[in-house]
């Protein structure tokens, strides 16, 4: 298995070259140059083509390296806080130039009148000027490359190191060679050399595709190590459920499955027979019915006796999942919710029953992986919205596995190119399809100003009997003026609808009162529901048929995706109300995408397309490779090849081993 940006072996220490004392290691140690390898991997950060071209070729704003005469005595100008301004005219390939140099005041001696000088800076063809950075003094031409050394040591100085390393060093890895063929890829020691020592723009490119499909391929090697790690081959990993006894209780349930949540229930059930550990994602929109798929799988560890822990991120959602999964299985599992807000009695009497096995389900937050949490036979762990725990956090629990099978859901589509990198690791189950008779949410976007109108209709579905979420951004009026606080929206509905059709809930209430808030809400006691975002996650209210979102330029593509998720839970038609009086272009863009698709992944396309790779890892996946030359977003393609690279070299290494 190779490891990355590790190429050479021995990987010799940074002092064992010469000119490298004590004092330079330990510079060169706090920027993570420890050896050899990391000498060479240490790419430059920019390159500049010294050959010199002719200026009569170069475009406005072209960055320049030319020759030419000096004409006149440099004048040099000085201006407040010390800054200076050095001029001089020079005829350059016929044309008499301007250039100019910006506080570099000691040049004034070097340029003398009638001598040529070579000089590197930026062309402004309309005012025939140069703005230049540097007089080159060396003749040598070519490229010099850059390195961003913190100032430990100059860029020429560690240059000189690199060229010492490829003198002596052995480079032992190479990608395969038949990858070299295919994809026309330098070696990895010659892409490592042009990048450092480069002649021309296309040696650069060249040797930068072969270092991005090299990271690539490496990290879809190592995610596929990893996959096989996690499912490992034992008898211990087999769940022999009881088959019939599963149809039995699929069959009476009150609806039948969709195609999708067959396929879903058949993949996971595959997965615990077999004798391998699951490792499995099971991804799905908002309402798409991953819950009654998780609670399959438990029902089938059940009827060998063996039990299932449900980790869900927040009090609410576990409520939910709690009342839901009492409703499907009244009589068939014993469940029960451990949460931080579990008395100390009855937590004593549940953990009590999750040792000795009398427990079947148990549903909790971060309470599950407490320390005194024990189970007797753990042999199925599911996660929801993954996302929101650390690795560390699901590690915790998934430790306590009796026979470890994992199941992670998530809610939040993630495009194709992404989960490949994302989840590389695990295998995927993905429901698409909505349950039957499931009608697209009607969405529109209106103007604060017409907030009356909307109140109109919602008191028309009202009248139905149906229910509405009401959402606000923020708690505090401080936070900013503009915003139409919780506090202030909530007066609004109960001014129209009296304080007894009009729930409040928002975070900063007492968990307890927080539920209390929601049951009311939940029963149709209370048929209004006031919130902040509190209610994004999870919440299952299939009577809710209205939402209205204030402040919806405040909310990015994917939670207004989420929290528009909450209601169309049912055969009645749904509505999702934008209200906003965006100021920016992209707002704009991001209401016009909402009111024309209610497909997660073609908004999860969108979004990315919006804000970048960037924000969208950040937000979702922390703990992926910082990469020297690949970018996840952009590189597509080579990721693409790269991954179907690696599946076809560790089948072959399988084969041979
Ligand atoms: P998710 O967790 O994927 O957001 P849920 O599991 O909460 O969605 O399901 C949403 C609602 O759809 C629930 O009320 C559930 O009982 C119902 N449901 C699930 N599957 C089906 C189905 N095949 N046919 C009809 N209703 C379904
Ligand atoms: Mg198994």
């Amino acid at each position: 298995m190779p490891v990355m940006y590790q190429v050479i072996t021995p990987p010799t220490p940074i002092e064992d070259l010469k000119g490298v004392g004590p004092k330079l290691r330990d510079k060169l140690l706090e920027l993570d140059i420890k050896d050899v390898n990391d000498v060479v991997f240490t790419l430059p950060s920019g390159h500049e083509n010294l050959t010199v071209m002719d200026l009569r070729e170069a475009a406005h704003n072209d960055k320049v390296t030319v020759a030419g005469t000096i004409q006149t005595e440099p004048a040099l100008a000085y201006f407040r806080g010390g800054k200076n301004r050095l001029t001089v005219f020079m005829e350059i390939n016929g044309m008499y130039v301007k250039v100019v140099f910006f506080n570099q005041p000691y040049l004034k001696d070097k340029l003398k009148v009638g001598e040529t000088a070579k000089i590197s800076g930026k062309f402004q063809r309309h005012k025939l000027e140069i703005n230049a950075q540097r007089l080159i003094y060396d003749d040598s031409g070519g490229y010099r490359v850059k390195y961003s050394l913190g100032g430990v040591m100059h860029s020429k100085t560690f240059s000189k190191l690199v060229a010492q390393v490829f003198e002596n060093a052995i480079f032992n890895y190479d990608l395969p060679e038949d990858l070299k063929g295919k994809y026309r890829l330098l070696s990895i020691r010659e892409a490592l050399w042009r990048l450092h020592f480069p002649e021309n723009p296309h040696d650069i490119n060249e040797a930068r595709r072969t270092i991005k499909f090299y990271e690539l391929f490496i990290f879809q090697l190592q995610l596929m190590e990893k996959r096989r790690r996690e499912r490992v081959r034992n008898e211990r990993y087999i769940v022999d459920y009881d088959v019939g006894a599963l149809r039995t209780f699929i069959d009476t349930l009150p609806f039948e499955l969709t195609d999708d949540q067959k396929r879903s229930v058949n993949e996971i059930c595959r997965d615990l027979k077999q004798n391998v550990s699951m490792h499995r994602l099971l991804q799905g929109d908002v309402g798409s019915g991953k819950t009654i798929v998780a609670g399959i799988a438990s029902y089938a560890v059940k009827t060998i006796g063996e039990q299932t822990a449900l980790m869900v991120p927040t009090e609410v959602l576990a409520n939910q999942h709690f009342q839901s999964f009492l409703e499907i299985f009244d009589g068939l599992l014993n469940i029960a919710k451990l949460t931080g807000n579990t008395s100390k009695k009855e937590k004593a009497g549940i953990l009590a029953a999750l040792r000795s096995g009398e427990i079947d389900l148990v549903i909790g937050t971060h309470a599950l992986i407490e320390d005194d949490v024990a189970f007797n036979r753990l042999s199925l762990i599911i996660t929801d919205e993954q996302h929101r725990f650390g690795v560390n956090q699901r590690k915790r629990l998934n430790e306590r596995a009796y026979r470890k099978n994992v199941l992670y859901m998530t809610a939040t589509p993630i495009p194709r190119t992404l989960s490949i990198t994302t989840f590389g690791d695990m295998d995927i189950s993905i429901i698409k399809e909505m349950p039957k008779g499931r009608k697209p949410v009607e969405t529109y976007w209106r103007r604060f100003e017409e907030t009356d109108e909307v109140l109109d209709a919602l008191e028309a579905e009202m009248k139905k009997g149906h229910n509405a979420y009401i959402v606000a951004p923020l708690i505090e009026e401080s936070e900013t003026l503009d915003l139409k606080n919780v506090q202030e929206i909530f007066q609004m509905f109960t001014d129209r609808f009296g304080e007894e059709n009009v729930e409040l809930v928002h975070g900063r209430m007492k968990p307890d009162e927080k539920e209390a808030g929601m049951r009311r809400f939940e029963s149709n006691e209370k048929p209004v529901l006031v919130s902040t975002t509190v209610i994004e996650v999870g919440i299952n209210v299939p009577n809710a048929t209205f939402m209205v979102i204030f402040n919806a330029e405040r909310f990015g593509l994917s939670t207004l995706h989420q929290l528009r998720g909450r209601v169309g839970r049912s055969d009645k038609q749904s509505y999702c109300v934008l209200i906003s009086d965006p100021k920016t272009e992209n707002a704009k863009l991001r209401m016009d995408i909402m009111t024309s698709t209610t497909d997660g992944f073609e908004l999860s396309e969108r979004d990315l397309e919006m804000r970048g790779p960037g924000d969208y890892f950040g937000v979702r996946q922390s703990g992926l490779p910082q990469f020297k030359v690949a970018d996840l977003a952009e590189d597509y393609r080579v990721l693409e090849h790269a991954r179907m690279s690696a599946i076809e070299y560790s089948a072959k290494m399988e084969g041979d081993g």
